[in-house]
């Protein structure tokens, strides 16, 4: 039986099997198994868990995550032509590979992975933010997710009140996990090469919220502030009906304030609220 170690090169696995990148499957391949494996290894011991892998292509990163020991990868990718490469993958994997074929933004991936299970992708960049958006809604199922995005993209996630890049994605992920950049990567590590940098986040779900709140009004209240960021909250919360300086007064918040200057658990006494206001 076939080992990893005896696979080939993945520039010939691209040869062999015709997988020139599409363009409009955010296909931007690493080829550097150095690389996919220290990518890996950032997403901690993977001895004991599941992996989600979203977007595997050719198979460099999942490599990665079985010669880190994954107990378990399931591998979801929506391009066909990827499937033979993965197959090769697969048969080298003493078992421990799944691979789907699917869009994995309407994948149910709660069904098939155990409790606690970690999330590693070098994401396409067209659906990384709705798919990160659809794994915030069910982070209690993840210990960690492990997400390659556009360096801006990771700015935004990583975000603190007061930066330019302060806005609902540094909300809503801070709100449920600490986040931090791990890792950069220049446009010349992919193949081929974006027209801009990139980085890992690592989102590691916080046990508990920064301030209780309804995730649904809480989304709301962060879009609505952020909507019309540079203006002040009693203007901009007007899209939340009711009277925005009676709900900022009573979340404690000065009404004059603008939304990139609120801390996540303001945000969150104010979703507290309007949720009060709607009961
Ligand atoms: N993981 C590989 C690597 O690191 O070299 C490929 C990463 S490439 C940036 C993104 C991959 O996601 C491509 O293989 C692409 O076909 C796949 N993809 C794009 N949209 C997808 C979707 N909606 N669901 C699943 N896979 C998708």
């Amino acid at each position: 039986m076939s080992s990893l170690d005896d696979l080939p090169p993945l520039r010939d696995v691209i040869r062999t099997h015709g997988l020139d990148a599409r363009k409009g499957l955010g296909q931007h391949f690493l080829l550097d198994l150095n690389l996919t494996g220290r990518i890996a290894r950032l997403a901690g011991d993977l001895s004991q868990c599941d992996v989600l892998e979203v977007g595997p292509g050719p198979g460099g990163l999942t490599r990665g995550l079985l010669a880190a020991g994954a107990r378990r990868v399931v591998a979801v990718e929506k391009d066909s032509r990827c499937l033979a490469a993965l197959e090769e993958i697969r048969a080298a994997s003493d078992g421990r590979l799944e691979i789907v074929e699917g869009d994995a933004l309407t994948f149910d991936d709660v069904g098939t992975l155990a409790p606690g299970a970690r999330v590693v992708a070098n994401l396409p960049y067209n659906v990384g933010t709705p798919l990160l958006f659809q794994w915030l809604d069910r982070l209690d199922n993840f210990a960690s997710l492990t997400l390659m995005f556009q360096r801006e993209v990771a700015e935004r996630i990583v975000a603190s009140p007061g930066d330019k890049a302060y806005g609902r994605l540094a909300v809503m992920c801070g709100w449920a996990a600490d986040c931090h950049i791990v890792m950069d990567l220049p446009a010349r590590a992919f193949t081929p090469p974006p027209k801009v940098a990139s980085a890992v986040v690592n989102l590691i779900p916080r046990s508990t919220k920064r301030g209780a709140a309804d995730p649904e009004i809480l989304s709301k209240v962060v879009a609505a502030a952020f909507n019309q960021r540079r203006k002040m909250l009693r203007q901009s919360l007007k899209s939340m009906g009711g009277d925005p300086i009676a709900a900022l007064a009573a979340a404690g918040i000065d009404p004059t304030r603008r939304a990139e200057t609120l801390q996540i658990e303001e945000f969150a006494a104010l979703a507290r609220v309007y949720e009060a206001s709607a009961a």
